[in-house]
């Protein structure tokens, strides 16, 4: 049986790592490190999200503000309350709850926000920082987590082969650049890359990163004995259930390690937020 990956515990320990640190800094510091959350409607998934964002920054003495805005605000409303959050003193950062409701520019909202305060690390400075290969980029929390989990777990990485499953904005193509900063080499596929040659591709991973939304898409023949495997995937089955875009049950008999879904890159999520939010505020009292 594989090394199971566990994002729940290790999760844990990140967040109380950051409590402490977070404790210290406010003994000197004349306030607590800031998040500003944002979420337009009231969907219950985001709903869910946000309030566990929120009360994770309060146990880590972070502190929040919550703007729950009703889901017809206009875009100019959503940018005018993101220019004050920009320039108000006790703020770190700015997380505003995607999708947004369809009178809203995505694009433009994530534009509209700080570099400095972009906790999410959307922002294209940001992406551009990171396709660079700088450390002072601020990374979407997601991917984040995942090259988090590597390390704590001491996963080698540099020169290693890494597969990513995915190019999306928020996790697959970050993903990739993390890897490259870590000195992997870096394949990615997305849905163009034909179906008969995955499987080929993603044996010859040292590391499997997958992020491509389809319940239990990777079986068997994806994957080699020695293979550390991410998944990144949450879809909920008709049974309600979470499960991830890998098949766990008859994966993990096989590979070298796994993240499990739910507990795997999932809590490592949130953890990567309250990172975010104390290295924005850190810069910003050191200014
Ligand atoms: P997305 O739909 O934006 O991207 C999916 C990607 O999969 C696309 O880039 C597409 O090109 C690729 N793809 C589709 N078919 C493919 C194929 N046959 N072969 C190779 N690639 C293919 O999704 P996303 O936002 O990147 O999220 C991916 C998954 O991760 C989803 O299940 C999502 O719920 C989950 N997710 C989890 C977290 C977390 O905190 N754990 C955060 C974000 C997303």
């Amino acid at each position: 049986m594989a090394l199971i990956i566990d994002g729940k515990a290790l999760s844990r320990k990140v967040r109380a790592r950051i409590g402490e640190e977070v404790k210290e800094l406010n003994a000197v510091q004349e306030r607590a490190p800031g998040l500003a959350v944002i979420q337009l409607g009231e969907d219950p998934a985001s709903t869910i999200y946000v309030n566990s964002k929120i009360k994770a920054c309060t146990e880590a003495g972070i502190e929040s503000f919550g703007y729950i805005l009703k889901s017809d605000t206009s875009e100019e409303e959503l940018l005018t309350l993101i220019a004050e959050l920009n320039s108000d003193p006790r703020v770190d950062g700015i997380l505003c709850q995607l999708p947004l409701p369809d009178q809203i520019n995505e694009e433009k909202i994530i534009l509209a926000i700080d570099p400095d305060k972009d906790v999410d690390g959307f922002h294209p400075f940001n992406v551009g920082l990171l396709s660079m290969g700088k450390q002072e980029a601020l990374v979407a929390c997601t991917p984040l987590g995942c090259i988090e989990m590597l390390k704590e777990y001491k996963i080698p990485l540099r020169g290693k082969k890494a597969v990513v499953i995915g190019r999306s904005n928020i996790v697959g193509k970050p993903m990739a650049y993390l890897l490259l900063r870590e000195n992997c080499t870096v394949t990615i596929t997305h849905s163009h890359t034909p179906v008969a040659e995955l499987p080929e591709l993603c044996r010859q991973a040292d590391i499997l990163v997958v992020a491509i939304g389809k319940p239990g898409f990777i079986t068997p023949e994806y994957t080699n004995p020695d293979q550390v495997i991410i998944d990144v995937g949450i879809n909920r089955t008709r049974e309600g259930k979470i499960i991830g875009d890998v098949d766990f049950e008859s994966v993990a008999p096989i590979v070298h390690a796994i993240t499990p879904v739910p507990g795997g890159v999932g809590p490592m999520t949130i953890a990567m937020l309250l990172k975010n939010t104390v290295t924005s505020y850190r810069r910003r009292v050191a200014d």
